[in-house]
């Protein structure tokens, strides 16, 4: 039960004056859907603007306040913009410049011969000067004199700054008083305000030191939810298992294994054979081999009579896990079945009764495994693959499963940098797949600006006529997703006219039978081109796909452009990754695409990407999944996540499990971050 000093901020968001059903999409789209949701809504920016008496005060890319008289209103010849011709008292004249719709407002707000105080950057455009959609057009003084520092909020479509800093003023005037989780001396020595005046703080201006203790707070919590999920893991009773390596030895692999295989498998093998349940990443490049190092863990389960699961983030990868596994199987007579959301009636029937009764002994599927209605003789362990997918708090709930705590392995592809591992898992145990299988090729990368599209249509169409196949991605940004969603069906629409029947589309918006159709024809070589946005990011196969090609890739995040060259070099084939970019490309963006093109290595790419972002440009969306913080920024991580770490450890050895005063505080920064399932374990014993 959430502690009673926490509700009010838990009360949801229609309570604010001024929300009703049509605000509802934008603000849920922004993920506000509580007050307290609402005063995390933190300002990415704040602009600062200067009041001046006339335009000669004033210098061009200057925010500034004026009072203007219009003098004419001039509606466009044709698609250009409305104008609307103002003066100042000194006899200067500005544009005021609308594009679109914002044109009709204006008229209302601007009519001629009036005068009206005008808030805006201030821009020259020929000999004129102009301001481009004022952001604040009032016929007082007091509106934009009093907001000259002003709040710039991230937004949706349907949301203006007035209405989210309206609803933010709501907000942080309903905070409570919460007692201090935060060490005193840290908070002394950093000099940090408590929680309430860093929250309105944070909101009305830059604050460095309320904005760290902001996110300081969330990594606290963070670490802390993690601590005791560690704490309750050692804790539980799980089933030690031992394989006597019988159907391991039956195994017919076409290699040998790599040492960084052997050795996980080694520790994994270790931590299976102890009582208390196993709680692994395995952290390995896209084609490093998890594969195998996953199958032989689930071999061990088996071999000591027990059954393992094995949960993929999608359809298309479980799919793709059950038939590779499958093969792998031939001849040791494991039975494995394939469970997804999607089968129904007998088959499903079917399955769930050998999930029951125990004669299948390895599943593989979606989320749907862990069901109510699925059923185990006995789980012993649970494979995660693509672990950054999934939230911890669904991993426990996986874990609950058993009768007894199974074993966890969660395995990622994505190379996160040492500091944010200790942030994403905390401290689980670690094994890495530093070394790839032998034989590998180096994908030959190369930046193409995308005014040379004609030429990779040309190479593409060279590189068919070898028979082998090729991706080509667009990018899918959550914030414009019907507008990304539009270019990939019109490339490959495109694509289609020059190419044929032979290429095939798949996006998130399909539905799961037509997506999957298309990817069977490519996996089965019946289509030579699979037009994607980034759903075939995580573990698609197919060796013969020799090319990829990816349309503006300075829209995306260096691991994700990684993960997506990935999927080439799998063959014996040598492999070419096309990075189209954009015509214009930021000094940040370049550098990007360089360190692509030098480095295949991917915790290399992690960590520069991570100081090419921390050093200022941010990659202007944040992805989702880049860390699981919703407040603190990467700078903010790297520098206060191991203070977090240390604290948290303190806390939870003096005060044994958060019982002191401070432990009672600590306890509603876990509530307050929903990270309360650590407070349930620790109810739990
Ligand atoms: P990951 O899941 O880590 O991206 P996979 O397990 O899919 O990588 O392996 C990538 C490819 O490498 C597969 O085709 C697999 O059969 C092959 N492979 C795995 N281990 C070895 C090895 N030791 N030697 C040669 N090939 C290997
Ligand atoms: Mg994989």
């Amino acid at each position: 039960m959430r502690p009673e000093a926490l509700n009010s901020l838990f009360v949801e968001i229609d309570a604010l004056e001024g929300v009703g059903p049509k605000l509802r999409r934008p603000l849920e789209k922004l993920g506000l859907a509580r007050i307290k949701d609402v005063a995390y809504h933190l300002p990415d920016r704040f602009v600062e603007r200067r009041a001046v008496t006339n335009l000669d005060e004033a210098g061009v890319g200057e925010n500034i306040v004026v009072a203007l008289t219009v003098r004419e209103h001039r509606s466009p010849s044709g698609r250009g913009p409305f104008r609307v011709l103002a003066e100042d008292g000194a006899g200067n004249v500005c544009t005021l410049t609308y594009f679109g719709r914002a044109s009709y407002t204006a008229k209302k707000q601007l009519p001629v011969g009036e005068s009206r105080w005008v808030a805006g950057r201030l821009d020259q455009y020929g000999q004129m000067l102009q301001i481009v959609h004022p952001e604040h057009v009032s016929d007082s003084a007091s509106a934009p004199l009093g907001q000259l520092r002003e709040a710039v909020y991230p937004l949706s479509e349907g949301l203006t700054q007035g209405r989210v800093a309206g609803l933010a003023a709501q907000a942080l005037k309903a905070l409570p008083e919460l007692p201090e989780w935060i060490e005193p001396g840290l908070l002394a020595r950093e000099d940090w305000p408590d929680w309430r005046t860093a929250l309105r703080e944070a909101h009305k201006g830059p604050n460095a030191p309320a904005r760290d203790r902001l996110a300081y707070d969330e990594l606290l919590a963070n670490a802390l939810a993690l601590m005791l999920v560690r704490q309750s893991n050692r804790a539980q009773r799980g089933t030690p298992l031992a394989g006597d390596g019988a159907l391991r030895g039956k195994l017919r692999l076409p290699f040998a294994l790599t040492g960084a295989q052997k050795r996980s498998i080694a520790e994994i093998e270790g931590d299976m054979a102890q009582p208390a349940p196993m709680l692994r990443l395995l952290q390995g490049d896209v084609g490093s081999g998890k594969t195998v190092v996953a199958l032989s863990a689930m071999l061990i389960a088996v071999e000591a009579g027990a059954q393992a699961a094995l949960l993929a983030p999608t359809e298309i990868l479980a799919r793709q896990h059950y038939e590779t596994l499958r093969k792998m199987l031939e001849g040791t007579g494991v039975e494995i079945a394939l469970l997804t959301g999607r089968d129904k009636g007998k088959a499903r029937e079917a399955i769930l009764m050998g999930l029951v009764d125990g004669s299948i002994q390895i599943v593989v599927g979606t989320h749907a495994i862990f069901q109510d209605t699925v059923e185990y003789r006995n789980l012993a362990l649970v494979v995660i693959d693509e672990q950054h997918r999934f939230g911890v708090g669904q991993r426990l709930m996986l874990a609950r499963k058993g009768r007894r705590t199974p074993h966890t392995l969660a395995m990622t592809a994505t190379p996160i940098p040492r500091t944010l591992t200790l942030a994403q898992y905390g401290e689980m145990d670690v094994s890495r797949l530093d070394e790839l299988p032998p034989g590998r090729q180096a994908i030959d990368t190369r930046v193409v600006s995308v005014e040379r599209l004609d030429d990779v249509a040309g190479a593409l169409a060279r590189h068919f006529e070898t028979g082998q196949q090729a991706y080509w991605v667009c990018p899918m940004v959550r914030e414009s997703e019907t507008d990304d969603i539009a270019a990939a069906e019109a490339r490959y629409a495109a694509l289609k006219e020059r190419f044929g029947d032979e290429v095939v589309l798949v996006h998130g918006q399909l539905r799961p039978e037509a997506k999957d159709a298309a990817m069977e024809r490519f996996a089965a070589g019946e289509a030579r081109l699979l037009v994607a946005t980034t759903v075939i990011e995580v573990g698609v196969d197919v060796p013969n796909a020799t090319l990829m090609v990816i349309e503006q890739a300075e829209r995306f995040g260096l691991a994700q452009l990684h993960q997506l060259r990935g999927r080439v070099g799998r063959g014996s084939e040598k492999s070419t990754c096309l990075l189209l970019r954009g015509a214009s490309l930021s000094e940040t963006a370049r550098q990007r695409l360089a360190l692509m093109r030098e480095t295949q290595d991917g915790f290399r790419l992690a960590e520069e990407d991570l100081e090419l972002r921390g050093g200022g440009e941010l990659l202007g969306t944040r992805q989702s999944g880049d860390t699981p913080f919703r407040i603190a920024s990467l700078e903010q991580i790297q520098k206060l996540l191991p203070m977090a770490h240390d604290d948290a450890r303190l806390l939870m050895e003096r005060d044994g499990g958060l019982s002191g005063a401070r432990g009672e505080a600590a306890r509603l920064l876990l509530y307050l971050f929903e990270r309360d399932w650590g407070v349930q374990l620790l109810r739990g014993g």
